[in-house]
């Protein structure tokens, strides 16, 4: 990245901070947990501590870093190296991301850019760059609109899984969304706050319906056919639908299409990651600029809106590839190797990824 584009980028996050850093969430217990961040064109700093909120603003003005991230974990000391931090605790967290969430849009917006030469195109990244003849073409990682309804979707099926499933309330459950193509969802519950890996990997199976078979219905009291809760219940209500159609799917089948219909696709191994360090809530993204903000009224929120947070100051950019897009309501590109004025939220958006770079 380009040391203009690199302090253009800064300059907006610290302005940010300066402006909005009420907006930054500070965990319980701040002086246990490892905190770490990615400076821009750099690489992750970790095993960092800071003793107060205010010691952490400070050090978020002074870097203003591109991500900025917290373990859900409590340490006795948290600045060792992993295996000396004395580990107490973690919160459990999930993640679900729209990469992993089956959508048709996918195919329409898949497309691939060359950090070389900042030529892009549609589809699958070449082995070499058709422009440059370099190996720097990759993949770029879209969310639109519908993949992120997607993901949305699978954090409501985990709500559920949470509070139907597991007794939690909904008080006891943080959404977040990630700042880019997902969902965070934060539980506060002590009964978690000890379990190991493989207790986390027990769970994480559950919500993703791996090992469930339709036997699960019959597990109830003795003579009761209907199961009250949990997968049985789920089970219970796709048969009961599905009992007026002519039955030509094997058992298979329908069991493949209740996982389908009701399984959240979390990301098992953030959720069985007791040593990681998480987004911090209230902070922005390092490769969009949206925030990670707290979801409060979950059914109306439209991350590609209430997650924009950046100013909409003019910035005169050149980008190299993006197909288009859409950011409070507002629909940009797409561009291909073309100069252009944007408001500095949509800069951001394209600056971070590296698809582009300050033109002025
Ligand atoms: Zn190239
Ligand atoms: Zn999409």
């Amino acid at each position: 990245m380009e040391e203009k584009t690199i302090s253009f980028l800064k300059r907006t996050y610290r302005e940010y901070y300066f402006k909005h850093n009420e907006s930054v969430e500070f965990p319980t217990q701040i002086a246990q947990r490892e905190f770490g961040y990615i400076p821009f064109g750099g690489s992750m700093i970790r095993h960092l501590v800071f003793e107060s909120p205010g010691q952490l603003v400070a050090e978020l003005l002074r870097q203003a870093p591109s991500s900025v991230y917290c373990s859900n974990a409590t340490y006795s000391n948290p600045s060792l190296p992993m295996d000396e931090k004395g580990w107490k605790g973690a919160e459990l967290i999930f993640d679900i991301d729209a990469d992993s969430i089956p959508s048709s849009c996918k195919a329409s917006h898949n497309w691939w850019y060359c950090q070389e030469c900042s030529r892009g195109g549609k589809g699958v990244s070449p082995a070499t760059c058709p422009s440059c003849h370099g190996n720097e073409a990759t993949q770029v990682h879209w969310a639109c609109g519908e993949c992120l309804a997607g993901a949305k979707q699978h954090a409501r099926r985990l709500i559920d899984f949470l509070v139907q499933d597991f007794g939690l309330s909904e008080a006891q459950i943080r959404v977040y969304f990630s700042g880019n193509r997902g969902y965070h969802i934060h539980v506060d519950d002590d009964r978690f706050e000890k379990s190991d890996t493989q207790a986390r990997a027990e769970i994480a199976n559950y919500i993703r319906g791996s090992g469930i078979n339709l036997n699960l219905r019959l597990r109830g009291r003795e003579g009761e056919t209907h199961a009250a809760f949990g997968w049985g219940a789920r089970i219970d209500g796709f048969l009961a639908n599905i009992s007026q159609q002519p039955r030509r799917r094997t058992s298979q089948k329908i069991l493949d299409d209740i996982i389908l219909e009701n399984a959240s696709l979390i990301d098992s191994s953030v959720t069985t990651d007791i040593h990681r360090v998480f987004r911090m809530p209230g902070t922005l993204h390092g490769d969009s600029g949206m925030l990670k903000i707290r979801v409060d009224g979950f059914e109306s929120f439209d991350p590609l809106v209430e997650a924009v947070v950046l100013g909409d100051g003019r910035v005169k950019v050149h980008v190299g590839y993006s197909p288009e897009f859409v950011l409070r309501d507002h629909r940009f590109g797409p561009f291909n190797s073309s100069d252009t004025v944007l408001p500095t939220y949509a800069a951001v958006y394209l600056l971070a990824r590296g698809l582009g770079r300050v033109a002025e």
